[in-house]
């Protein structure tokens, strides 16, 4: 294909990761039928920038960090995408990232395209006030390319509802009007969406529930592995536990924690409350988190980041079904021993999509100035979560496909669709 020979030279966004993302697109690319111009044109992020952030530190010091956003797609409208903080971010990193995102707004009928940005740093190391500094300059360094009807930011790994706050207050700053509809993911009180916190984590369990319900496997007789024990993991680890799943083993940063017989859920989470993370948390065995990965289990939930599932414990994986909280955790070469194996993995671009789903909802409802209720929010939520994930499957049983690449195949059609009836400018 075309695409091909341009790619051949390197652009700064060839990361591994991105060339994963890349890979998984081309492998879906000959079940989606569309025109090659239009295969060649969305195999490439649309805009990357790259920001230098100088911080002030509490010590009166001062450091600059790189921070960056990569716009993938704007076919479909504004782009949108989280922000992380993280050692790892770069201008791969995130082209990954937008990419998927660009897939995931698409396999909802979501308006949107995909970005991702964020700043490399060890949010661990710096105070709250610090984290405000950073933000704010951030933004700033941002503002040319942010706005409610161009690219439309969110939490991702280490930001939060406060991150968002600054970020929305900052850019109303510059524009000298509150404007709440520049970011998502924002506490309520400067028009965040009810139920957008627990969305993501919700998703989830949503499509691991329509996933073992195909497969026979009612949910609250499965035993459950979660990886990662923040927004995402933690809340999906809650909603299995109120769903009389097992979760049988949870981990976050500091290593992981196995009770065969199951977990407290609300005490993990009370204790992570108190203490910052579940290291020291002694009620059932503590194992590593590649121990995790590997433990006999009916569900497996990687929620904490990318690159988890690879060449190296792929083959060791016990489950019967993984779901990707987490975006990018599998590794090609996972994707296809487990589908060697049998093993069914509902995609990233599925499974985690009720952040974004719930951020549209935030978007609309702060265009609006018209704010909906927990109820309505859970029922549209979940409506959409089935409606895309009905279509997978269906497209999955059509072509004896992986759920991954069906899940890229409706995407793509999505976007093709529109970029064939907008045509390729000039
Ligand atoms: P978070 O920072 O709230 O939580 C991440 C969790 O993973 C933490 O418990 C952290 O300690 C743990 N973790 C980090 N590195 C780990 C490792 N190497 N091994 C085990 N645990 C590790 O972040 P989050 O918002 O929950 O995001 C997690 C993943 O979900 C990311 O891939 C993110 O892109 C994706 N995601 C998040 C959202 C959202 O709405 N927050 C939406 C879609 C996808």
């Amino acid at each position: 294909m075309a695409h091909a020979e341009a790619t051949e030279q390197q652009i700064e966004w060839d990361s591994p990761l991105f060339l994963m993302a890349r890979a998984q697109y081309e492998q879906s690319l000959p079940h989606a039928d569309i025109s090659d111009d239009v295969a060649e044109r969305l195999a490439f992020p649309e805009r990357a920038l790259i920001v230098s952030v100088p911080l002030r530190l509490d010590d009166g010091s001062m450091r600059v960090y790189a921070g960056y956003r990569v716009q993938h797609s704007s076919v479909l409208g504004p782009t949108k995408g989280g922000i992380r903080y993280d050692p790892e971010v770069s201008l791969g990193e995130c082209a990954a990232l937008a990419t998927w995102m660009t897939w995931k707004c698409a396999l909802l009928r979501l308006p949107y395209g995909g970005a991702k940005g964020g700043v490399r740093c060890n949010p661990r190391e710096l105070s709250q006030r610090e984290l405000e500094r950073l933000t704010r300059r951030f933004t700033s360094e941002l503002v040319r390319e942010i706005g409610p009807e161009t690219d439309i930011p969110a939490p991702d790994m280490a930001t939060n509802e406060q991150t968002m706050a600054w970020m929305m207050d900052t850019y109303s700053m510059l524009k000298g009007h509150a404007v709440p509809e520049v970011v998502t993911g924002k506490p309520i009180s400067v028009g965040g969406s009810i139920y957008r916190r627990e969305a993501t984590g919700a998703g989830v369990v949503m499509t691991a529930e329509r996933a073992c319900a195909r497969l026979d496997m009612p949910l609250p007789a499965q035993r459950c592995v979660v990886q990662g024990f923040g927004n995402v993991g933690g809340v999906a680890a809650s909603e299995l536990h109120d769903k009389g799943a097992t979760v049988i083993a949870v981990s976050d940063i500091s290593g992981g924690v196995h009770a065969p017989d199951g977990l407290d859920v609300p005490e993990l989470h009370a204790y992570v409350t108190e203490h910052g993370s579940l290291e020291g948390y002694d009620k059932g065995e503590r194992i590593t988190n590649e121990e995790l990965l590997e433990l006999p289990c009916d569900v497996l939930f990687v929620a904490a980041r990318e690159d988890q599932l690879t060449v190296e414990n792929a083959a060791r994986v016990q489950a019967r079904l993984i779901v990707e909280g987490a975006n990018g955790p599998t590794t090609l070469e996972a994707d296809a021993i487990f589908a060697e194996r049998g093993i069914h993995v509902v995609p990233d671009i599925l499974a985690n999509a009720g952040g974004v789903t719930v951020s549209y909802f935030e978007w609309v409802q702060d265009l609006g100035r018209l704010f909906w209720d927990r109820e309505e929010i859970r029922v549209r939520l979940a409506d959409k979560m089935m409606d895309a994930f009905d279509r997978v499957w269906a497209v999955s049983e059509e072509k004896s496909i992986t759920l991954r690449q069906s899940a890229m195949v409706a995407a793509i059609r999505e976007v093709a669709g529109a970029l064939d009836a907008r045509g390729i400018y000039p």
